[in-house]
């Protein structure tokens, strides 16, 4: 198993700055023992022009046999010759991802002490596999390497034998990176999609792995358009593991994206109307309709989904007759200035106990959010891309089930009274979509008829007689036969949601 890794420099700075980088110096071969063999990490050329490191890896095969024993087979002698006979000692595999791991350790963190600056810096480079195990081949490939930055991806077949090119194409290609990366980043990207092109990964795949993957893909993995088949390959095809790691993946490219300046362009239009008193910012509106809704629906027990910075979780808490509230969101960003609103350090022991906040993605299922009276998504649903509102509909309808849900949403249709607003604009960056007063409300009574809710519409802001609220609001109640113990109504929802929760899963 074999893979060089090349840079170009000048005097400035010179290419053998990637001996630094590695931790490995180029005068000296460097080679280590591993329980299935031996590493060795050499440098065929090192000049200030041109600078290869090759990492070769010896793999024992025996060793790696009795290595698989260890666990599980009660020692069982199995003398099928394939496991000492077969490509494990010459292709490029796990086995070299992790090799890398523990040669390039430091590098694969980005650390150098040396060369601080080089480590953090893009630079040319050149990564060579010259027999790479592709399940999946060229094509393969090129779509996995292709998305992370390289100016050039070149996987050629290896014919099976050169001599005998009518024998077609054996399962390795050769493989060429070139481009203008952070060494980091390579190395991080090869750790991750070697075995996951090899897609025969010999170890035990322990939770652990789940990390190791996400710190691997830190930068790269939450954006990969083959994110799924990366993340089932590596993780062994371990279902649970795949969507634990998926949903973590989620939740770092909702952090990445979100921006949390919802109000700004609501209180920026609220002070271009030109009344006598002060306006009441549309925000501040929004909150008190939706309070109202509450009492109304004679909630204690409340969840706020989506609750961004805090604000209705704050005024809640003004009110003993929400004795629970839990704000639920998925940005950590949010939640930290949500947590210094409210001082909870500050708060008496029994006040502190009425409220929670709790990072989590509403596309998916969580058992601790059944059992409430009411849950709140203000000003939620529009950031979702709309094939994931299936997922929320499901995690919201169909699991947590609260008594009372409701929804506010902008309506498009307000949009032109605001001055402010460039025609065909969004209120806010992040909005996906923004819907008509009846897009919204076809959307509504679907959703309360799939789940078994009832649906009312109440307007929030100055209801203009030509384009509605600025705001709407949805009120689902759950009907009365659903209310009982029993989960959900008839069997067409029965059905509706099995497929939601599938498709939940999938995307
Ligand atoms: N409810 C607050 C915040 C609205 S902004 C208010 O009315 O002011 C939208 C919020 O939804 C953001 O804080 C965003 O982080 C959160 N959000 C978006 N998608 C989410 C998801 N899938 N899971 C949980 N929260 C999400």
């Amino acid at each position: 198993m074999f893979l060089t890794i090349s840079t170009t420099g000048d005097e400035q700075n010179p290419a053998t700055d990637l001996g630094f980088l590695l931790h490995k110096h180029p005068d000296n071969p460097f080679s280590t023992k591993l329980s299935y063999g031996t590493a060795h990490v050499f440098y065929p050329e090192a000049s200030a022009e041109r600078c290869t490191a090759a990492l070769l890896l010896e793999v024992d095969p025996v060793a790696l046999v009795r290595r698989g024993k260890g666990k599980g087979r009660g020692g069982a002698p199995d003398a099928a010759l394939a496991q000492y006979v077969n490509d494990r000692p010459y292709a490029a595999s796990s086995l070299l991802s992790v090799a890398m791991s523990a040669v390039f350790k430091s590098a694969l963190n980005g650390v150098c002490r040396a060369r601080p600056e080089r480590a953090q810096t893009a630079m040319p480079l050149r990564i060579e596999v010259p027999a790479l195990p592709a399940r999946g081949g060229a094509e393969l490939v090129r779509k996995l390497f292709g998305p992370l930055g390289w100016t050039r991806v070149d996987a050629v077949a290896v014919p099976l034998d050169e001599q005998f090119p009518e024998w077609g194409d054996s399962r390795y290609v050769r493989l060429v990176l070139e481009g203008e990366l952070r060494l980091a980043d390579a190395l991080r990207q090869l750790y991750v999609l070697l075995p996951v092109l090899d897609d025969a990964k010999h170890y035990w795949v322990a939770p652990d792995e789940v990390d190791k993957l996400l710190r691997a893909g830190e930068g790269w993995l939450a954006a990969h358009p083959e994110q799924k088949l990366i993340t089932s390959r590596y993780l062994a095809r371990r279902r649970g593991l795949t969507l634990q790691a998926m949903q973590q993946l989620e939740l770092v490219r909702l952090a990445e994206s979100d921006d949390l300046d919802v109000e700004s362009i609501d209180n920026a239009v609220d002070e271009t109307t030109d009344t006598e008193e002060k306006p009441v910012p549309l925000a501040e509106q929004r909150r008190a309709a939706i309070l109202d809704a509450l009492r109304a629906a004679g909630a204690s027990r409340v969840l706020d989904l989506g609750c961004g910075q805090g604000q209705l979780v704050q005024a809640m808490l003004k009110d003993a007759a929400f004795t629970e509230i839990v704000g639920v969101d998925v940005s950590v960003r949010a939640l930290t200035i949500a947590s210094r609103r409210l001082k909870p350090e500050r708060m008496g022991e029994r006040q502190a106990a009425r409220v929670t906040l709790r990072q989590g993605s509403l596309t998916y299922t969580d058992k601790r959010l059944k059992g409430y009276d009411a849950a709140v998504l203000s000003e939620v649903v529009e950031h979702l891309d709309l094939p994931r509102l299936p997922a929320l509909e499901y995690a919201v309808f169909g699991s947590a089930r609260p008594r009372t849900v409701l929804v506010t949403t902008p309506n498009v249709e307000y949009n032109v009274r605001w001055e402010t607003l460039p025609a065909g604009h969004v209120r806010h960056g992040d909005h996906r979509f923004e819907w008509t007063r009846a897009e919204f409300r076809a959307w509504a009574r679907e959703v309360a008829q799939r789940h078994g809710y009832g649906v009312g519409f109440v307007p929030v802001g100055p209801d203009d007689p030509e384009v509605g609220p600025p705001t709407q609001m949805a009120v689902f109640t759950m009907t009365a036969a659903d209310d009982a113990a029993k989960p959900r109504g008839g069997e067409t929802a029965e059905r509706n949601g099995d497929r939601t929760e599938k498709e939940a899963n999938a995307a």
